[in-house]
């Protein structure tokens, strides 16, 4: 059986249970019906504006946004979440240090919630470098149901790269 790469550190039987949902076809109308809302950050213009104003609401005292662009080379699982068990170094001294946020192009055409976590794992990045237990006291504290987001997020993924049934 093939594994689910997004899924790739959560326990066997949560995975069990979204292969059961992909066999019935079921993953995608259920996500569509929870998240059936697109959003209108389409350049990257709109997107820094996007990301200051979560910013300005939570994180006014952190350092300032660099850049803040779509990019389409990032692989969300390599560079932006980790593998959720494992402590994740991916982010690289670099872009922390420009203080610049690049986000996965996928994430334009995703459902609006899916882009508001990630923005709000990004700018948690900028006062916590791991993923580790403050990093995600900070998402939580921007987005309550950061938790249920990022797993959610993973289907839909998990999702997208099985393509349209056959
Ligand atoms: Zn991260």
């Amino acid at each position: 059986m093939e594994p689910l790469k997004y899924l790739a550190g959560y326990p066997p039987h949560l995975q069990a249970r979204v292969r059961e949902l992909i066999g019935q076809g079921r993953l995608g109308p259920m996500l569509a019906e929870k998240y059936g809302q697109g959003h209108a950050v389409r350049n990257d213009g709109q997107l820094y504006a996007y990301v200051q104003a979560l910013k300005d609401r939570h994180l006014r005292q952190s350092v300032p946004l660099g850049k803040v662009v779509y990019d389409g080379r990032l692989q969300v699982v390599k560079h932006a979440l980790g593998t959720h068990t494992a402590v994740s170094r991916v982010h690289g001294g670099r872009l922390k240090a420009s203080r610049e946020i690049r986000i996965a192009s996928v994430f334009r055409d995703a459902p609006a919630e899916f882009l508001k976590m990630i923005a709000v794992h990004e700018l948690a990045h900028l006062k916590e470098y791991e993923h580790n237990k403050a990093f995600y006291q900070l998402c939580t504290h921007m987005e309550p149901d950061y938790l249920q987001l990022e797993f959610d997020l993973r289907l839909y993924l998990t999702h997208l790269e099985l393509g349209p049934p056959a």
